[in-house]
């Protein structure tokens, strides 16, 4: 366990690796769990169709555990929900949009209503002892994507999820940059950042003009 007044960052899974994000944040003998994802099999994993990550450094503290935060709607980050919530027993928190794909994923484990899913909309706010959580809304190809603010008395992380400055998505609104900038003037101790292709120079385009050149091949 760290100790009370360490703020600390532990990603059990999607670092390193593509897919099944998840990420604890400790402070004050607590724990919030960003993101409980899947990756999918390959063939370097003959007849495996789904993994998640390992939670057992988490089960092994799991009174600890105070919620489930969903980022967004996609499988790494939600996929394995069903497959874990009976060992963490804990409340989940997502927006609608996430929520919902949620609800109609967990009678495939057979979870039906037992797990308590707290919806945030998108650009709202919550608080669970030691943290206090603001949404911000990132561009990104599922509905609803929210970067976190973790706030604790140690101070702000900012998670930035699946993310693109892109003055004319398809999906939802353009990243909320005024609210990450008042975050930033405000102070924040570290981000949390990840990209598939992060090592990659240059900028990708709008995917607005994408669509039309799109439409126009087609
Ligand atoms: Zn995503």
């Amino acid at each position: 366990m760290n100790k009370p007044d360490e703020l600390v960052f532990l990603p059990l899974g999607g670092c390193g690796e593509i897919g099944m994000n998840m990420g604890l944040y400790g402070y004050g003998g607590s724990w919030l769990m960003v993101d409980c994802g899947v990756t999918f099999g390959d063939d370097l994993t003959p007849g495996v169709d789904v993994m998640v990550p390992d939670p057992a450094f988490i089960v092994a503290s799991i009174d600890k555990l105070v919620g489930i935060v969903v980022t967004h709607a996609h499988e790494d980050h939600l996929g394995g929900i069903p497959y874990l919530w009976r060992q963490f027993n804990c409340p989940v928190f997502a927006t609608p949009f996430a929520a919902g794909l949620l609800r109609r994923k967990l009678p495939e484990t057979g979870l039906g209503d037992t797990v308590p899913i707290n919806e945030v909309k998108p650009g709202g706010n919550f608080s669970i002892s030691p943290f206090d959580v603001s949404l911000i809304n990132l561009a990104h190809s599922v509905p609803e994507t929210q970067a976190l603010a973790i706030k604790t008395s140690a101070g702000t992380i900012l998670h930035v999820t699946d993310w693109k400055l892109d003055s004319e998505p398809l999906v939802g609104p353009a990243t909320d940059e005024a609210a990450l900038r008042k975050i930033g003037d405000d102070g924040v101790l570290a981000l949390m950042c990840d990209s598939t292709n992060v090592f990659v120079e240059g900028r990708t385009g709008s995917e607005g003009p994408l669509r039309k050149s799109l439409i126009d091949v087609v």
